[in-house]
């Protein structure tokens, strides 16, 4: 591959450079996305049982010599399937749209400006920018490098870092892997450098390795799992029912002549098993998950995995870093303290301690702090920095060392406990120091000790900070004040059942006082790092149960903090920004990551990216997550009552010797009440709002079934009821005007339809009663159409010529309001179950 050379690096490709080779070359993916064809989906659909069933029943019917009940049959069967395909792609887009608001982006030049694209625009021949945290997104020769060190495990299996160079200043080596050259799929570990990218895509090292690395697939959530072997079960049953009503309608009908005879039987039979399949629960699932994870997103966070909707309901632990996500990170010096009044020299040697270019919101707050006393950026920067001691999670100290007026000087700043280690102080300076440091931490401010160093001459510089030996300057106090919704989002957290731990490298003191600031319970239950390397795993099961919070910690602690609470059984939610913290996050049963400040391969990581890295949107996603579960199983249990009419009146028909010709629902009604199912379920109950008591419950445990012994009763007793109160119509109609099959059987089927959407209100809220959500439908355009849309079809199958075809009779005025009203006593009596258990809760909680 060729990459355009004639174009100066610094200008980049040119935007029509940057077409043709995209045209070339295609798009930067290791796979291209696949898209299914509409054929192949309907397909699929159409391969499901329950469409083989459909099916069967249509071809009998054309048998049977009605080929007008065939046709519309099949017509029913396209409506659909058209339901099913739509729904489908509606996930696919919705799922698409999410992955793309997530995918990498990266930093390139083209027509000499600088943009950011998505990585998988990338052409060769760009110039792109890559820096600490990233994933490398193409290979490409480096044309800039500033200190880079990339992780190329992926490639070579080597796990220590590898120092790149740009191409020129390399040592010549023959070694396959060039250190001027850096690879897709590789990470950068420090610094950052600018590459001209020369492969793409597929043609990659990382591309040529295979496409196994590419893609998993996507497995099934164990909510699909659980609700595969629902459907399984239920059909199995199906099958055992279908053959017995069969057997029964055959018995049934001695004066048929032979085939005749077969068919009806095959047909009541199929009646039966269309109504046992749940077939409603993959599509319930997928959308519920998608439009979840849709709505999340629109509220800054991105769901990264599908599962994590479901696992997000049953968090129990929140494990959430200080420094951004509690705390504001908008730090402020608030105290100085030199122990001989020096804070001049304090201030400077803080300063000269920091970044020239300050990024860290501490290190900016310093410079700041400076400024504001008189020392300048120009005055304090002014000498040549000759050596940086760089600063480590473990060590939790940097150093700057100065060449200023022929002086050197080394500025320590850090961790009090790891500077004053380096201090000669007396016993008593000491002390008064630690005194110090404990005043300004039990106010919540983060303490910073600073030291000094003038080495005689450059070759007196220690090797490492360690090795120095530092005049104490003094402490600095710096103030990170809690965002303002921390102390309401702790407490709701607390109601809801959820544990905050909070994780710091900030001094536990510090940490402390920060959780009382913002209320959170066992404020003073602290675990340092250096405690948790001492402790087996035992011991750390045991002490987690209660520790608030773990300070002094570096990301590596995070997976061992992860461990323990997951062996204790709690589903572990965690939050991380850094390169380390990947492996954590991965672990976790919610991985967290930023989406402002946190590095792309903890993003890789994550489960969940917080676009706005705030608390409260954490604690709204669980509780969203929450709201999703409950609504699946509301749809779950509405899927089985709205089945149980069909299937008990089919299984009941054969013994109650009903010709198989006055049914009360034939194959074609079943498909008809289909049609009217999956929208009202995707639609309506997919849009409930969360329950008044979502956040006052205690979490979901994981291991609990969707489909409880209490939601299959409670379906299975409205099922009944429903059954009951349109069979008993449909079967005293029928005796009334034996020739009145159809009149009979619009009845029971109005009934039932009404009842439907008695359900909807009725089951929309576990504690609210109808009425309340008749309230919220005033307000809900999606909820009229759908009231509308069923009165319409009613009306369509009753009072038009489709009355006739559909071997329906019409209603009279009085009939229609005597079905509105049995449908509305099927169904009401369920509030009040609700009214008894509201009074019973009442009970409970006066007592
Ligand atoms: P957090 O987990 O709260 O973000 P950090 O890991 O950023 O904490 O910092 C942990 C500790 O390391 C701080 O309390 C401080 O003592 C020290 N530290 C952090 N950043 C710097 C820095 N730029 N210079 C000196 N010390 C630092
Ligand atoms: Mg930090």
């Amino acid at each position: 591959m060729t990459t355009p050379q004639n174009t100066p690096p610094a200008y980049g490709l040119t935007t029509e450079q940057v077409q043709k080779l995209q045209e070339q070359y295609g798009k930067n993916e290791l796979t291209p996305r696949k898209k299914q064809s509409f054929l192949r989906k309907a397909l699929h659909i159409i391969c499901e049982p329950i469409f083989l069933l459909l099916l069967i029943a249509a071809t009998i019917y054309f048998i049977l010599g009605e080929p007008r009940d065939g046709a519309i049959m099949l017509v029913f069967v396209i409506g659909v399937i058209g339901i099913d395909v739509t729904q489908e792609w509606k996930t696919d887009r919705t799922l698409n749209a999410l992955k793309n608001l997530s995918a990498p982006r990266i930093q390139v030049i083209r027509d000499g400006r600088q943009e950011e694209i998505e990585s998988a625009d990338l052409v060769p021949g760009d110039i792109m920018r890559i820096a600490e945290g990233m994933k490398v997104p193409a290979d490409g020769k480096i044309l800039e490098a500033n200190d880079l060190c990339i992780d190329e495990s992926s490639l070579t299996g080597e796990n220590e870092g590898v120092w790149k160079a740009a191409a020129g200043k390399a040592e010549p080596s023959s070694d396959y892997w060039r250190k001027d050259t850096c690879y897709a799929g590789t990470f950068v570990l420090k610094g950052s450098a600018v590459v001209q990218v020369e492969k793409i895509g597929a043609a990659t090292e990382y591309g040529k390795i295979g496409a196994n690395v590419a893609s998993a697939p996507e497995s099934r959530t164990p909510l699909q799992k659980q609700t595969d072997s629902l459907v399984k079960t239920c059909s199995i049953i199906a099958i055992a029912l279908f053959v017995l009503v069969c057997v029964f309608t055959y018995l049934n009908l001695p004066d048929h002549a032979f085939p005749e005879r077969i068919t009806e039987s095959v047909l009541s039979g199929i009646t039966l098993a269309m109504a046992m399949i749940p077939e409603e629960f993959p599509v319930i699932l997928a959308v519920f998950l998608s439009m979840g994870a849709w709505r999340l997103a629109k509220r800054n966070s991105l769901v990264r995995r599908l599962p994590s909707v479901e696992t997000l309901g049953a968090v129990s632990v929140l494990c959430v870093d200080k420094t951004g996500t509690i705390t504001r990170n908008q730090m402020s010096v608030q105290d100085i303290w030199a122990p001989d009044g020096d804070t001049q020299t304090l201030l400077e040697t803080m300063g000269l301690a920091c970044e020239t270019n300050a990024y860290d919101p501490m290190e900016k707050a310093m410079v700041a702090c400076c400024e504001a006393n008189g020392i300048g950026k120009g005055h304090l920067f002014s000498g040549t920095l000759i050596r940086e001691y760089a600063f480590t999670n473990e060590l939790k100290m940097m150093g700057h060392v100065w060449r200023h007026d022929g002086e050197v000087l080394i500025a320590t700043k850090g961790g009090p406990e790891k500077i004053l280690d380096l201090c000669e102080l007396s016993e008593t300076e000491r002390q008064i120091t630690e005194h110090r440091i404990l005043e300004m931490s039990s106010q919540g401010l983060r303490v910073i000790a600073v030291g000094l160093e003038k080495p005689v001459d450059e070759d007196a510089i220690p090797a490492a900070i360690t090795d120095c030996k530092l005049t104490f300057c003094g402490l600095v106090g710096l103030c990170d004040p809690p965002r303002e919704s921390m102390k309401e989002d702790i407490s709701r957290c607390t109601k809801a059942g959820i544990r905050v731990v909070m994780i710091t490298g900030d001094n536990g003191i510090t940490a402390s006082a920060i959780a009382k600031q913002i209320g959170m319970p066992n404020a003073d239950r602290i675990m340092t790092g250096e405690e948790l390397d001492s402790m087996s795993d035992e011991e750390l099961r045991r002490r987690v149960r209660d520790v608030s919070i773990f300070s002094r910690v570096i990301p590596e602690h995070k997976m061992r903090i992860v461990k323990a609470l997951k062996d204790n059984g709690e589903i572990v939610a965690m939050t991380g920004d850094g390169v380390n913290d990947a492996p954590a996050l991965k672990y976790a049963d919610i991985g967290i990551a930023m989406g402002k400040r946190g590095s792309e391969v903890s993003r890789e990581a994550a489960d969940l990216i917080l676009m706005d890295d705030d608390f409260t949107t954490i604690v709204d996603t669980v509780r969203d997550g929450r709201r999703i579960y409950d609504n699946i199983r509301k749809a779950v249990g509405y899927v089985f009552t709205i089945h149980i009419p069909i299937a008990f009146s089919a299984l009941l028909a054969p013994f109650l010797h009903i010709n198989p010709a006055d049914l009360f629902l034939l194959p074609l009604h079943v498909v008809l009440l289909e049609l009217i199912i999956d929208p009202t379920c995707s639609i309506v109950l997919e849009r409930q709002p969360a329950e008044r008591n979502i956040m006052v419950r205690k979490p979901r445990k994981p291991n609990e079934k969707l489909l409880t012994p209490n939601l299959l009763w409670k379906s299975v007793l409205q099922g009944i009821a429903v059954f009951a109160a349109s069979f008993t119509t449909y079967f005293s109609f029928l005796q009334q005007a034996p020739y009145n099959a159809p009149l009979a059987r619009a009845m029971g089927l109005s009934i039932v339809i009404i009842a439907n959407l008695f359900l909807v209100l009725v089951n929309s809220s576990s504690y609210d009663f109808a009425y309340a959500s008749i309230c919220r439908l005033a307000k809900d355009n999606v909820m009229w159409a759908t009231l509308l849309g069923t009165f319409a079809m009613l009306f369509l199958i009753l009072y038009t010529p489709l009355c006739g075809i559909l071997k329906f009779a019409p209603l009279t005025m009085g009939q229609f309001f005597l079905a509105i009203g049995i449908a509305a006593g099927s169904v009401l009596w369920y509030e009040i179950v609700k009214f008894h258990s509201h009074a019973t809760a009442k009970h409970k909680n006066s007592n």
